[in-house]
């Protein structure tokens, strides 16, 4: 329960920087006609959401004892991740229609002081901390592929200075680059909602799998075990529950299929670092002539 606490512990501070993160950016785009400003908002926004649900899944699938039921509990979570990016990608899409239309047809020119650089600056560190402090949270090696501390950072610091660059540009009269860097983050916001949603259906419709061939394979070299089939996989990419058919010698009695099912669960949670638990169905071996 020792992760528990800690994400109990920063819960908190991770859903306040998400906020710092992105509404005064929105909100300075809003106000000053900065529509990529605004743009880069809700995409910080969108982004900080992940990060805190990559932390959020985590801790709900680390949650034991089984009775607890975690595969369901991550489901919410992933539903979670759904709704926010559907969410986040309307409204967002909808209020940057909005600035883009009050913009153009006002004829309104972007106007940028000194709180616009400290927004920005502010905003960057407020992102930077928020991945310094999901370290506190130590993912196992899988987690840890799916949320890439350096390549977060990276990003945030190459769009910091684009975003910087755009404010002196603007300030100097280049309105133009309120367009350009408008469409810039808008593809980068749209991509990121996208794949939000789609790999949350993914897992909500369990359509992840394993190669079956490969598993079988894998099973009937086992020996007691034959004839694999009917492998079923769902979960994640990095959690996967494996339920699948095993033909056994009719003569083997009960007490000793134990051992070789113990042996094909290590055998594949060996092989597959996400398999977290695996189901085996047992099925009396066909004789010659069985029309079964
Ligand atoms: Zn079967």
């Amino acid at each position: 329960m020792y992760r528990k606490t800690l994400l109990e512990k920063y819960f908190f501070l991770f859903v306040f920087l998400i906020f710092f993160v992105s509404i005064p950016k929105i909100l300075y785009g809003y106000f000053y006609d900065i529509v990529y400003l605004e743009t880069s908002g809700y995409y910080s926004l969108l982004r900080g959401f992940t990060i805190v649900f990559i932390a959020g899944t985590f801790y709900v699938t680390s949650l034991s004892p089984n009775s607890l039921h975690p595969y369901g509990y991550s489901k919410y979570a992933k539903m979670g991740q759904f709704l926010v990016a559907l969410g986040i990608g309307i409204i967002s899409l909808l209020l940057i229609g909005h600035s883009i239309i009050g913009k153009y047809s006002y004829h309104k020119v972007p106007f940028v002081d000194i709180s616009g650089y400290i927004i920005v600056l502010l905003s960057a560190m407020f992102f930077l901390l928020l991945v310094h402090s999901m370290k506190k949270i130590q993912f196992p090696l899988q987690e840890d592929k799916k949320y890439n501390k350096s390549n977060n950072i990276r990003e945030e610091v190459a769009l910091t200075i684009i975003t910087l660059i755009g404010l002196i540009g603007i300030e100097h009269g280049y309105f133009f680059i309120d367009i350009v860097l408008s469409i810039f983050f808008f593809s980068f916001l749209v991509k990121e909602i996208l794949s939000l949603i789609w790999e949350s259906s993914i897992f909500l419709s369990d359509r992840f799998s394993l190669d079956e061939k490969q598993i079988c394979n894998l099973v009937n070299s086992i020996e007691g075990a034959s004839e694999c089939h009917n492998v079923r996989a769902h979960g994640t990419d990095s959690d996967l529950y494996v339920d699948l058919h095993v033909r056994m010698d009719p003569k083997i009695k009960i007490i000793q299929t134990k051992p070789i099912v113990e042996q094909i669960e290590s055998s594949l949670k060996a092989s597959y670092s996400s398999v977290r638990d695996v189901t085996v169905h047992i099925e009396p071996k066909k004789k010659k002539g069985d029309f079964i």
